[in-house]
């Protein structure tokens, strides 16, 4: 019998390029993801399924097995801690930066900077390594706000062209790590699945563009 295998895709952005990946690889949703409402998706092969989810939510199916491999940004499995669960193949797919962005034009006040973020642990090491005390503000989206009504001094945000910052004023001020995005994979489901789960990744990692960086012409 063969084992069937779960594969959990983040919504948004990163599906845009997920799904010529796994076209490439062999693997087609029956169902076209961008519209229907579904949450679970048959492929073209009756061994894979498909699950739609957040992209803040893929490490923590695959965390605890709910799906035995995720595509994520290295983002959110930074964020995550990536407990259970390996981190297999640098996919090379939704490239961009994590930056600090801020005003260009106006000085940092002296002391504590305010720091608005969706990324609190990856931003707390930052200071922490360059041992610059900062208050860090959660936020879970629109970070571009937080300066312009005075809530920070500062964002932490992923930038890809930079024009949602340069949108609302601001601009990008100093590079913290490339991101992209990764394919993981549960710890139990590998012993388990092995042969199953080797073969996706096979198949995946062929279908992977090395010059899918952002920077070719
Ligand atoms: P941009 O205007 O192209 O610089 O894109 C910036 C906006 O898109 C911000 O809201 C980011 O959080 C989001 N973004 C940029 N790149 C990515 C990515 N690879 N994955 C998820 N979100 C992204």
């Amino acid at each position: 019998m063969t084992d069937r295998i779960t594969i959990a895709l983040a919504k948004g952005r990163i599906l845009k390029e997920t799904l010529p990946l796994l076209e490439r690889a062999g693997i087609r949703p029956l169902d076209d993801l961008d519209t229907s409402r579904k949450l679970i998706f048959d492929t073209n092969r009756p061994d894979i399924q498909l699950v739609l989810i957040r992209s803040a939510d893929v490490p923590t199916y695959v965390q605890y097995g709910a799906a035995d491999m995720g595509i994520a940004g290295k983002d959110v499995l930074l964020e995550h801690g990536g407990e259970g669960l390996y981190e297999w193949l640098d996919l090379k797919i939704a490239p961009c930066r994590l930056m600090t962005a801020g005003f260009a034009d106006r000085p940092l006040p002296s002391g504590r900077l305010k720091v608005a973020t969706k990324y609190t642990g990856i931003t707390r090491r930052y200071f922490l390594e360059q041992g610059r005390q900062v208050e860090l503000i959660k936020l879970y989206g629109s970070m571009e706000l937080a300066p312009i009504v005075g809530l920070s001094d500062l964002i932490v945000d992923l930038v890809d062209t930079g024009n949602t910052l340069k949108a609302n004023g601001l601009a990008p001020l100093e590079f913290i790590m490339d991101i992209s995005s990764r394919l993981i994979v549960n710890r139990a489901s590998l012993k388990v699945k092995n042969r199953a789960i080797k073969e996706v990744i096979r198949r995946i990692e062929s279908a992977i563009e090395p010059d899918a960086t952002g920077d070719a012409a």
